[in-house]
């Protein structure tokens, strides 16, 4: 049977709005199959790349250089806060960051410059049970 491909898109945009934070194309792939979709991990990758393609979900890699994916929140130019433990994702605007890169672009003589800059660490709740965990032992 062949199944249209947009009805796929559409389950998978509505799995990255379900999800918490950024997530990778298996573990978006692991949810769709706990929900017997059949979609199969390809037609995720594919979904996923298209979505960030329109603008609909954010891209990024992983420290790991794991490409992660995000249902985003706003439209537009901005930068990412992300909890490597639970994936709590904050938005952020980053003028210092914006004007820096535009000032280091033209002083290499660099036009249509764009960049990508993303924070990852613990946010405020996972560094406090580390610190906790680390109290107990
Ligand atoms: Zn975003
Ligand atoms: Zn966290
Ligand atoms: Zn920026």
């Amino acid at each position: 049977m062949v199944q249209r491909n947009t009805w796929q898109r559409e389950r998978v945009r509505e799995a990255l709005s379900d999800a918490r934070g950024f997530v990778s194309a298996q573990s978006l792939h692991a949810t769709l199959r706990d929900e017997n979709t059949g979609i199969g991990l390809a037609t995720v990758y594919r979904a996923l790349a298209g979505l960030a393609a329109q603008g609909d979900a954010d891209s990024l890699q992983s420290p790991e250089g794991e490409a992660l994916y995000r249902a985003c929140t706003s439209t537009g130019h901005h930068h990412h806060l992300i909890c490597r433990s639970c994936g709590l994702t904050v938005e952020i605007e980053a003028t210092d960051v914006e004007q820096w890169a535009k000032r280091t672009a033209e002083r290499h003589g660099f036009r249509d410059a764009e960049h990508i800059v993303d924070i990852f660490g613990l946010c405020a709740s996972c560094a406090k049970t580390r610190d906790e965990e680390r109290d107990a032992d």
